[in-house]
Parts: C-alpha cells; structure tokens; sequence
C-alpha cells in the first residue's frame, strides 16, 4: 500500500485497482503502468485482457463483498471498466475508500430513467421519454409520438434490451418484453449523426474535453469513429458547457462519455457511459493524452493532461469476432492489414472470437476524417483477403 492515501493525490507507485478485465480495463492498466502505477484487476474470469497486462489480480464474483473487501486492502484507488456492477457490496465500502466515479454517479447511469431525470433536471435536451409499466402508459406516449423505442431502464447495451415500436406493433413488443425490471420509452429522433463527448473531471474539479467524435453504428455496435466531428463552434461550446453541467452536477471523477445525437443545430444527450468509451480509443495513438491516460491522472487527482488531436484528424475502426468467421483460414490476414501505411493494430487478448464479441481495432491517423476512415476500413477489408 503506498503511503499516498492521506494526501489528495496519488502519485507512480501507488496502485490502481480496477473492478472489470476486459479490454478497456487493459487499456486502462497499459496507460497506468507506463506512468509507473501498480494494477491490480477484479474479475470473476481469469486471465482476461486487463489481467495478462496487469500485476496481480482478483477472480471472485463482483457480489462478493469479503473478496472486495480484501482486494480494497490492496489497493489505493478503486476504478471500473464497466458500469454495470450491482452497487450493494461496494456501498458498504464506501466510507472509508476511495471509489472513483463516485457510486452516486454510477447508479445514475445504470439506470436509462435515472439518468434521463438527471439530464432533464439540469435542463439539457434529451430524446422525449416516458417511464412505462403497462400497456395503457405505451399507448398513451405513442398517441404523441409516431414513432419510438422501448429499452429496459437497466443492462441494456449495443442495442440489447430494445425494440423499435408504432401504433401497429406495439402490443405485440411489449408483450414479449421483461416486465420483470422496470422499461422506458423514448420517442425517435431523426437525427443527422450520432457523436460523442468524452470529458475528464479529477478531485479539484478541472474539467477537460476530447474533441467532438462522429460515430458510425452497425446493429447497434460501434463500427467507425471519426474525429473530429465536423460540427459548428457553436454546437461545440454548447457541448461542452453541458458536459460541465453534467460532470460537475454528478461530482464526477474520471472519463465520463456522453453519447449524443446531432439534428441540425440541436443536441440530444442520449446516454452516460461512466467510463473510457470505444469512441475514444484513436486518442491512444493520435491524442496528446489518451482517454486512459485521462482517467489515470483523473481518478489519482493529477493535473488533466492535453486532450487535443495530435494536429490532423483520426478514424477507428472495430474488429469484431465476426472476422474470424469470415475468414476461409479462421484467422484474419493480418499480414495483409499491416501493409496498409499508417494504420495501427489493437488486439485485446481474447481467445475466443465470438460472433459481435470486440477483439481489437484499428486507428489511423490523416489529413482528414475521410481519409483517416478510408485507411482503417482499407486495413480491416484487408484482413478478410486470403
Ligand atoms: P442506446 O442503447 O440507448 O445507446 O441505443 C443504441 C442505438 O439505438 C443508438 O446508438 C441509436 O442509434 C439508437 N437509438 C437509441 N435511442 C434512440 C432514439 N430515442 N431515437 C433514435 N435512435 C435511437
């Protein structure tokens, strides 16, 4: 244990633990280890991403509170790679331990209706939306809005948890949808794009912003990222002066991303990411300072680092299980991928290539997103030739 714990910061030496080993967990440990802080991972899985780049690690169910408890004893600072943990085990550690993000903050966006209040409270635009507990509450919200989605208020992700619905196939969505845990309804905006705003707040509340990203889904999963976005100054300081709001109004602490749509000139906050996001992950090669690099210097209170583009523009691309299945070999050509000037290779440690799983991806840097996003989707097409 370092002897830091008294004073407001942490400093190399000092160690990170981190609840979640998958690969922003290991890309977070990369990051932290190069600044000469200790890691150390909880996962219930052995040998996971963040585990093969780390210096020690945990396997125990995130319930598990006497293996939190232990772990804690280890540790200076306590950090997660995914929001998604129940908070019951870690309230009770609270007190006496340093959680970053707080655990206020993360139940928020745990929970799309939490989350939506809390937006709409600080008086920022969010999609139309509406808590749903029958029928009758559905049919009501879609006498205003033609169109919309349904999601589960919690453990929705890449699109999981979430139907498109209209007057004609409610009924029947709904009757297939877990009434078990509490849903939300949103009406669908026709947005232009959809972007992100990855933000850094530490201790002292110094406040940071990456630029704008412009992302590019595909069944709901990420597929391109470019930076940065091609928006007006204006829509960017309105941007930024609600990431404040949002990051101050949570007493946040860490990288937050807040995932947007863009119409026009309007922006709709649509989620919390409580975490380094995919969105970001170009800012490994082509930013000053990486998003987790950020969150290090974030969660161990040290001065926010420079988070603009290194000058040029960025795109990334993901690599999903999917590509080992295309491949006649089982194998994509990365040979083929390499060839392809300036574009960078990340791979996450995972052994098996599980269709829509996130094996890695693939940055390039140049004069513009267009081109940026012409060499990662060359390289990655690449990795499909025999
Ligand atoms: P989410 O899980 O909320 O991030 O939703 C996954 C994807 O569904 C988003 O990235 C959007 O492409 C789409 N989506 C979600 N909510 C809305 C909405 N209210 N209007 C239009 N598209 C949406």
């Amino acid at each position: 244990m370092s002897q830091n714990k008294t004073i407001s910061s942490l400093f190399p030496g000092a160690t990170i633990g981190i609840l979640g080993g998958g690969q922003l967990g290991r890309m977070i440990s990369m990051e932290a280890k190069r600044m000469g802080f200790n890691v150390h991972i909880f996962d219930p899985t052995p040998n996971g991403p963040a585990a093969q780049v780390s210096d020690k690690e945990t396997n125990a169910p995130f319930e598990d509170a006497n293996a939190l408890k232990a772990f804690m004893r280890h540790i200076d600072v306590l950090t997660f790679e995914f929001e998604n943990i129940a908070t019951r085990a870690l309230r009770q550690l609270n007190s006496d331990h340093m959680i970053f993000p707080n655990l206020n903050a993360l139940e928020i966006c745990q929970n799309r209706i939490l989350e939506k209040n809390f937006i709409s409270s600080l008086g920022i635009q969010t999609a139309p939306y509406s808590e749903i507990k029958s029928v009758e509450d559905l049919t009501a919200f879609l006498d205003n809005h033609s169109k919309a989605i349904i999601k589960t208020a919690t453990l929705g992700y890449d699109g999981k948890g979430q139907a498109q619905i209209d007057k004609t196939n409610f009924s029947d969505i709904w009757s297939h949808f877990n009434k078990n845990q509490p849903c939300i309804v949103e009406g669908f905006v026709a947005f232009d794009f959809e972007a992100s705003a990855l933000c850094a707040r530490n201790h002292s509340g110094e406040f940071r912003m990456f630029p704008i990203a412009h992302n590019i889904h595909k069944d709901h999963i990420l597929d391109i990222t470019m930076v940065p976005a091609h928006i007006d100054d204006n829509i960017i300081k309105n941007i930024k002066t609600l990431s404040k709001a949002i990051t101050s109004g949570l007493d946040y602490v860490g990288v937050l991303c807040i995932e947007l749509f863009i119409k026009g000139n309007e922006v709709f906050v649509n989620e919390l990411a409580p975490r380094p996001h995919n969105s970001g992950h170009y800012s490994l090669d082509f930013a000053y300072t990486s998003q987790f690099e950020q969150h290090v210097r974030a969660i161990c209170n040290l001065p926010l680092g420079n988070p603009n583009l290194i000058p040029g523009a960025a795109a990334m691309a993901n690599l999903l299980g999917d590509l080992w299945h295309q491949h006649s070999l089982g194998c994509p050509n990365w040979k083929e991928a390499l060839k392809v000037n300036d574009s960078k290779l990340h791979l996450y440690g995972k052994k098996e290539p599980k269709l829509k799983r996130k094996m890695g991806h693939i940055s390039a840097s140049a004069s513009s997103t267009i081109q940026a996003r012409k060499i990662v989707e060359e390289a990655r097409d690449n990795l499909l030739k025999s």
